[in-house]
């Protein structure tokens, strides 16, 4: 498999090449030149295989660059009991017959992002080994991304992790979750001042390429190819657990901000899985949603903070990959909509026919407010007795409104309720439950180095750490 990217300008590369990478050389994102079609024999195997074997099965048509008893022996080390609490690792929970949840958050974080990260972390080890080379991870973080990377890359050899956080500002337990961690690769940057300080000293960094090369920054944001590819294996687990034959149809409802998730899912259905609908849910930051309703693309100047804070985002940005496949796969196309993108305006599809293909690509959306998640939280635990997290309560909440009869429809969790006290005590006047291994997580002793937003002083700690 070649990868190529959506705005035409980059060589043709392998999965390994583009695994450390963030975008392609030219601005755009990294895409196969095709997406792996299974046949009717190879889907058929699939049903009743392991969560291990499944994710073999998918992940070796993207990084088939990889040895594959090397694959396997990473993949039999990601995904196991010990790290996903159960040997499902995406357990599907019914809530009645043909409306299920899909369990992904029970990796150590507690949000989906562990799935594709705790994989990242192994190839990252993997691939350093055999290049003999050495990575500094640099990000930003309001909470989820920065706490599932640092689990994923703590104690790997060749990799250190420098992120920053806005301090104060995160949950008490996001922020006992990141801090507490002992791991000498590990370096805590408490910025004070807000995550967009935290996301411009990053970027002002990155931008200093002679500092970025001789320092071996790299990143691990929500662009990163691995991750989308490591996230399509559990819409198939998902199916095979809600169907009893291949060719039944199911919908998915898949919490969104920056289109990471979902596009795996549209690549899942591209492969030939039958999913009917893919229905995009967003909070109160609706970018998306707006596209799917009316074919504008309009990025906001600044996302709304809201109480499903991992989808607060004003632009969301793996949603070119989708728009790449939504024109037909041509570069050129999608080069000039983000010339428009990326100087701050925005592009309207309504009157093209790019936008009549949006439905055969089976995508439909909604968007909830506050107001919606508590209703929707307190109705699925009245109704249940299920307590799902602010997040997934988007989905639900959207996920009902496009349900079909006779149609499964499966709602994607992407956090544990116990990640969002504040919002569940609202909700339901009572505190969460959490696993017991993180009762007194606030409790543990915390490691972080509190600093100006100062890109300059950031600098110079990465050098005083890298040496
Ligand atoms: C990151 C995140 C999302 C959004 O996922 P995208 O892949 O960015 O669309 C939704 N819910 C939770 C809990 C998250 O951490």
């Amino acid at each position: 498999m070649k990868y190529l990217s959506t705005r035409g300008g980059m060589p043709p590369k392998t999965f390994t090449e583009i695994l450390l990478g963030g975008l392609a050389t030219d601005g755009g994102l990294t895409i196969p030149d095709a997406y792996p079609k299974l046949s009717k024999e190879e889907f058929a195997a699939m049903r009743g295989m392991n969560y291990r074997e499944l994710a073999f099965e998918v992940i070796r048509r993207f990084a088939d660059d990889i040895p594959a008893d090397d694959l396997k022996a990473i993949l039999d080390k990601t995904y196991t009991a010990e790290i996903f609490r159960s040997d499902d690792i995406t357990p599907v929970k019914t809530l009645e017959p043909g409306l299920h949840i899909l369990g992904l958050s029970y990796g150590p974080t507690l949000a989906f992002k562990d799935v594709a990260m705790q994989l990242l972390g192994n190839l990252f080890e993997y691939v350093l080994e055999r290049e003999n080379a050495e990575i500094n991870i640099l990000g930003a973080t309001s909470g989820d991304t920065g706490s599932a990377a640092e689990y994923a890359m703590r104690g790997k050899k060749r990799v250190k992790v420098f992120m920053l956080s806005p301090l104060g500002r995160m949950s008490p337990f996001q922020t006992a979750q990141m801090y507490s961690l002992q791991e000498a690769n590990i370096f805590n940057i408490a910025v004070k001042g807000v995550f967009d300080d935290c996301q411009d000293i990053v970027k002002a960094v990155s931008n200093d390429l002679e500092f970025k090369a001789k320092y071996k920054i790299g990143a691990v944001n929500s662009i990163n190819w691995a991750r989308v590819t490591a996230q399509i294996v559990y819409y198939f687990k998902a199916y095979f657990a809600v169907t009893k034959h291949n060719g039944e149809e199911v919908s998915f409802s898949v919490p969104s901000g920056n289109f990471g998730n979902v596009c795996a899912g549209h690549i899942a259905r591209q492969m030939g899985l039958p999913i009917r609908k893919l229905v995009v849910a967003t909070n109160e930051n609706d970018v998306l949603d707006e596209f799917f309703r009316s074919g504008a693309y309009r990025p906001r100047a600044e996302s709304k903070h809201t109480s499903s804070p991992s989808m607060d985002i004003s632009k969301a940005s793996n949603f070119e990959r989708f728009v790449y496949d939504l024109v037909g796969r041509d570069p050129a196309v999608v080069k000039a909509l983000w010339q428009q993108v990326d100087a701050g305006g925005s592009f309207d599809l309504a009157k093209t026919p790019y936008f009549a293909q949006v439905k055969n690509f089976g995508m439909e959306s909604g968007s909830s407010s506050h107001a919606d998640r508590l209703a929707t939280i307190r109705r699925i635990y009245q109704q249940y007795g299920t307590m799902i997290d602010t997040h997934t309560a988007d989905g639900v909440k959207v996920a009902l409104e496009h349900r079909e009869a006779g149609i499964p429809m499966i709602c994607l969790e992407t956090a544990l309720p116990a990640k969002f006290e504040e919002t569940i005590r609202e909700a339901l006047g009572r505190d969460p439950e959490r696993p017991a291994e993180l009762a007194d997580l606030e409790r543990s002793p915390q490691h972080y180095e509190v600093m100006s937003p100062d890109v300059e002083a950031v600098k110079a700690f990465i050098v005083a750490h890298c040496g």
